[in-house]
């Protein structure tokens, strides 16, 4: 990665947190970006394509996959595997691009380890209710999967401390933070996102939940 232009960003959040909107969004305004897109084994939601929002594949498949060292990374969320494809992100970045893996925070932690110089960006709601009200409010998930998505929020927002800056998704405001994660990769300081300073954003974020 030192021997090109490109650049590796890392988009993290709990599930609501409407990271997936704000990615749409930075490749809307900016056409320096491309998007890795993942192999899962989950089933598709309505309006998902196969090649655009992931490879759509077996477990045998991306086991076979794995074993042949394909995956950069990869990880089992709620029962299902996902993983971004080596290849794509090796082009990407050799033709200068800034590339966007939209990630869960075990995999934001090994692209930390293999990649130090990686920026690592967690977008999350507001607050524990408000991403209560945009899981159900998706009406795509089982209840059974809503919880273990809460539940996972947890862990989540405990490992906080590797990322570089924390960033609040408010409802409707998912152009302004688009336009701030571009300036943030421009290298705009932007010490009030920084994760450092702020400490105890978990805490509040669940307060007595
Ligand atoms: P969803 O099922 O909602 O599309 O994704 C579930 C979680 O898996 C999200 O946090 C999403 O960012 C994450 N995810 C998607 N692709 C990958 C991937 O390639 N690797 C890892 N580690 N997580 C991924």
């Amino acid at each position: 990665m030192t021997d090109n232009k490109g650049k590796l960003i890392v988009i993290s959040g709990p599930a609501g947190s409407g990271k997936g909107t704000v990615v749409k969004e930075i490749l809307a305004l900016d056409d320096r970006y491309s998007l890795s897109v993942s192999a899962t084994t989950r089933t598709t939601r309505p309006g998902e394509l196969h090649g655009r929002e992931y490879y759509f594949i077996s477990r045998d498949e991306f086991e076979t996959r794995l074993a042949a060292g394909r995956m950069l990374e990869y990880n089992v969320y709620c029962d299902e595997y996902y993983g971004t494809p080596l290849d794509e992100m090796e082009a990407a970045l050799s033709e200068g691009k800034y590339f966007i893996l939209e990630i869960e925070v075990n995999g934001a932690s090994r692209v930390r380890e293999l990649y130090p110089e990686a920026l690592l960006i967690m977008v999350t709601p507001p607050d524990y209710d408000t991403l209560e009200a945009r899981l159900r409010g998706r009406g795509t998930e089982t209840e059974d999967v809503i919880q273990r998505r809460l539940a996972t929020s947890r862990d989540e927002l405990a490992r906080l401390s590797m990322f570089d800056h924390i960033l609040v998704n408010e409802d409707g405001k998912f152009h302004d933070l688009a336009e701030t994660i571009v300036s943030i990769v421009d290298g705009t300081p932007h010490d009030e996102s920084k994760v450092e300073n702020n400490p105890s954003f978990a805490e509040k974020f669940f307060g007595n939940k």
